[in-house]
């Protein structure tokens, strides 16, 4: 079933269209993220969900009705920001329950579900602390919890781990994974960290000027990224392009220096322009075994990652390939000479464009 979906949607602000004719469709229960660099429209996409925008032309639906008129207040939805806005003079039970006596619900029925909510977001035993006296993880999980008590049909989020350090962001990364799962609520987040949008989602939208350029898993997007916007957003790839050969059962493209062979032959054409993306982890350095493709390089740059090393190997024309190995102990030296390899089913194919184009 669908919980929300965009028809159209478009957001003018004057005469600036910071959101141009998006469709989307999020499932129930999943936990779906707008990934995109900033000021790509994700928030203001958002925002128009909540209800806080209005769309400039397009329908936003929720559970098949449409929103477009109804106030935030009537939207079966909730809104987490990066900066939570908690009471600080009320403490965290009251902080949670606040919603729930609005609507004027019974003191045990409060205390219990504002007892399973602390719960779900691991500060049981915290009822009495102030917020002023908890840390900014915990202050966001008072957040969550009382964005979550009045059980929402979406839960949305705008960079909520934003302003926490990196190691508690990993933490509540998988703590909000684990909280969506467990109350099955529709999650729709907004970050610009690939790697949160990876690990986090079912299925992820990545926005770019406005527009959606690809939906998918988080596997579709990494593996078989649609568009060259997409490919090197998500991580570093080397986008190689050049004009096809077929002969015969076989196809290869020339891109300067690089002969690339290509998988999938049938696909391409005589003459034909492709872009292809070849990510860095894909590549091997010196392969003992023989490869579909070579090139000889020599080490320009070596950057130590932790558990893997990035190296940028320039070619015969001067450019850099980014090659990425496991960490080792003794890496290759700047001015080594090596061989590059890779195999012709790892090369995403990412288009092909007529040569008059
Ligand atoms: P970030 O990650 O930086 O928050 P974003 O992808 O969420 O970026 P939006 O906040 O949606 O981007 O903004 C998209 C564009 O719309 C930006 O160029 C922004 O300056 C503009 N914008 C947003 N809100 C308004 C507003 N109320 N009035 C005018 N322009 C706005």
């Amino acid at each position: 079933m669908t919980a929300v979906s965009l028809n159209a949607v478009e957001k003018s602000f004057g005469s600036a269209k910071v959101v141009k004719s998006i469709n989307l469709s999020v499932n129930q229960g999943e936990f779906f993220s707008l990934l995109g660099p900033s000021g790509c429209g994700k928030t203001t996409t958002l925002r128009m969900i909540a209800g806080l925008e209005t769309p400039t032309s397009g329908d936003i639906m929720i559970r098949g009705v449409r929103m477009n008129t109804v106030p935030i207040n009537r939207r079966p939805t909730n809104l987490i920001f990066q900066k939570h806005a908690l009471f600080p003079h009320l403490n965290v039970f009251e902080n949670v329950a606040f919603g729930l006596k609005l609507k004027s619900m019974k003191r045990a029925v409060i205390e219990r579900k504002v007892g399973e909510m602390l719960e779900v977001v691991s500060l049981s035993g915290f009822e009495k602390r102030s917020v002023n006296e908890l840390s900014g993880g915990q202050q966001q999980r008072v957040a969550i919890a009382r964005a979550l008590v009045n059980e929402p049909a979406v839960l949305l989020l705008d960079e909520p781990l934003g302003a926490l350090d990196l190691k508690l962001q990993l933490r509540l990364q998988r703590e909000l994974r684990r909280i969506q799962r467990s109350t099955g609520i529709t999650f729709i987040y907004v970050t610009h960290n690939q790697s949160e949008a990876l690990t986090m989602s079912d299925r992820l939208a990545v926005m770019n000027d406005g527009r959606v350029e690809q939906v998918g898993t988080p596997a579709e997007i990494y593996l078989k990224s649609a568009t060259s916007f997409v490919a090197s957003f998500i991580g570093r790839t080397n986008l190689i392009e050049g004009v096809v050969e077929v002969e015969a059962d076989t196809a290869r493209m020339t891109d300067g220096p690089i002969i690339a062979v290509l998988d999938e032959v049938e696909r391409f054409q005589n003459g034909e322009r492709t872009l292809l993306s070849l990510r860095p982890e894909r590549i091997a350095i010196n392969p003992a075994q023989k490869m579909d493709n070579a090139i000889d390089a020599t080490v320009a740059e070596v950057e130590f990652l932790g558990s893997t090393i990035l190296y940028r190997m320039r070619i015969a024309d001067g450019r850099l390939l980014f090659v990425q190995a496991l960490a080792d102990s003794n890496p290759y030296a700047e001015g080594a000479s090596v061989q590059l390899g890779w195999n012709r089913d790892v090369a995403i194919f990412i288009r092909s464009t007529s040569i008059a184009e």
